[in-house]
């Protein structure tokens, strides 16, 4: 038999312009070269790659499906994994990694000379941490995503996802149960669950199960496993639900919740509730249940008729709030959405020096926050090896830190292993980074 004949197998699907077959080509010519067989059916391969189109909503729309199509094909290999390249993690980076947690890696299109690496890492079985790559989901891993619903009933004006992703709904808890239950058996250590609209859980049952009980009963459980929720709605932040929180030390005090804006007219036009004086208010019944807990956020600059004021009373609601994290993005105008048929969209200039004058906030703030948990000691998820200067140290997160997105601790190499949950202390700050020590 020829060594090729071993070598793992590589379906590369390409959807959309010209200039994505020519990308396509490249990636087969250097995976060829690097030993890789490439094959032309899907259920032959042990990675699919979809290079995708996001030009318009509806070509974004076809990638998805064709991404879900080869996720649920049951006729393929066992363990094949998805890797989506192109457009879409181009246009919509980090949001890919909570939709789409059946893919195992995006590459953007200006990276994707890295396509014969990243397909190591993502082949590579081994749990060492990858910094480019989304946790991986397949059991072994020490952190995994799990939806536990789909679609959005919500329809905010500048948004395509209900378009995308069709009606709320639910998972059972029994799948869910399930889903968590072969994720530990494999060594997981925390699971992340996800969805465009978490607080509903439970909502479309209509027996008073709720997020709450979901996660009472996952908590319960699942004693040695920590529990992230991320996507709350300012909604879904039911004192049933902070205080279940506050009351498993294994849920993570983490709240991630997309407020968007804090003008009430900004608010209102987007289709979405409240205003900054109930965010604020929101945030001070958080932390009265969980002193320690720490807050994310996202907002959009630049929404269509975004004036100075309204512009003023977002920055001055960041410097109230004083979030852990909280992330930017410029506002981008989807003609399929009521806000991307407005005839008052802000001069992309403004929005994006807007856009950057809140980032520097956020940073300004998220940093100092970051350096007051210096000197505590707290469980921290050892995930793998990371190279720094020449020097490999073992990384991990607290409960303080979600994957992907809030930065990590640093340890020496050695004082633990992979897979551990240790009590550490944070020695030093330095952005949204730490370095520690293992104390136990
Ligand atoms: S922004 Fe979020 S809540 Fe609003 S419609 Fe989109 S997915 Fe739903």
């Amino acid at each position: 038999m020829s060594k090729k004949m071993n070598a793992p197998r590589v379906c590369i699907v390409t959807l959309g312009c010209p200039k994505n077959e020519v990308d396509s080509d490249i990636m087969a010519t250097d995976l060829h070269d690097s030993g890789y067989l490439l094959v032309e059916d899907p259920d032959d391969a042990d990675v699919v790659i979809v290079n995708t189109c996001a030009f318009i909503t509806d070509a974004t729309s076809q990638s998805i499906d064709t991404i879900l199509d080869l996720a649920s094909d049951e006729d393929a290999k066992p363990g094949r994994r998805i890797v989506v390249t192109g457009c879409m993690p181009s246009r919509y980076r980090d949001e890919l990694a909570r939709e789409l947690p059946e893919v195992s890696a995006f590459l953007p299109a200006d990276d994707e000379d890295r396509i014969v690496e990243t397909l190591r890492d993502v082949l590579d079985k081994s749990p060492r941490f990858r910094g480019v790559s989304p946790v991986p989901r397949s059991q072994g891993s020490y952190s995994s995503y799990v939806k536990i619903s789909d679609g959005c009933d919500r329809f905010c004006s500048y948004c395509s996802i209900p378009y995308i992703r069709g009606r709320y709904h639910s998972f059972p808890y029994e799948d869910i149960r399930r889903e968590i239950a072969w994720l530990v058996d494999g060594g997981c250590r925390e699971v992340v669950l996800i969805g465009q609209d978490t607080g509903l859980w439970g909502s479309d049952f209509h027996d008073g199960r709720n997020l709450a009980w979901l996660l009472e009963r996952l908590a319960s459980e699942f004693t040695d496993t920590w529990i992230r929720v991320m996507y709350l709605q300012p909604e879904g932040l039911s004192d049933e639900l902070l205080e279940t929180m506050a009351a498993h030390p294994n849920i993570c005090h983490y709240f991630d919740i997309p407020l968007q804006h804090a003008s009430a007219k900004v608010i209102r036009e987007m289709n979405r509730k409240g205003d900054g004086k109930s965010y604020l208010e929101m945030i001070e019944r958080i932390r009265k249940h969980m002193p320690d807990a720490s807050i994310r956020s996202t907002f959009i600059a630049g929404f269509p008729g975004e004036d100075r004021s309204d512009a003023k009373a977002l920055k001055d609601f960041i410097e109230r709030a004083g979030f852990d994290h909280a992330g930017v993005f410029i506002y981008s105008q989807e003609d399929i959405t009521i806000a991307g048929k407005r005839e008052d969209q802000v001069p992309m200039r403004t929005r994006k020096a807007r856009a950057q004058r809140l980032r520097d906030l956020a940073d300004q703030i998220g940093f100092a926050r970051n350096a007051t948990r210096v000197g505590s000691v707290l469980p921290v998820l050892v995930e793998g090896y990371e190279q720094d200067d020449g020097i490999e140290e073992l990384v991990g997160r607290s409960m303080y830190m979600a994957p992907e997105v809030d930065g990590q601790v640093h340890l020496p190499l050695g004082s633990a292993r992979p897979g551990d949950i240790v009590m550490v202390e944070l020695t030093d700050s330095f952005c949204y980074e730490f370095e520690g020590e293992v104390r136990s």
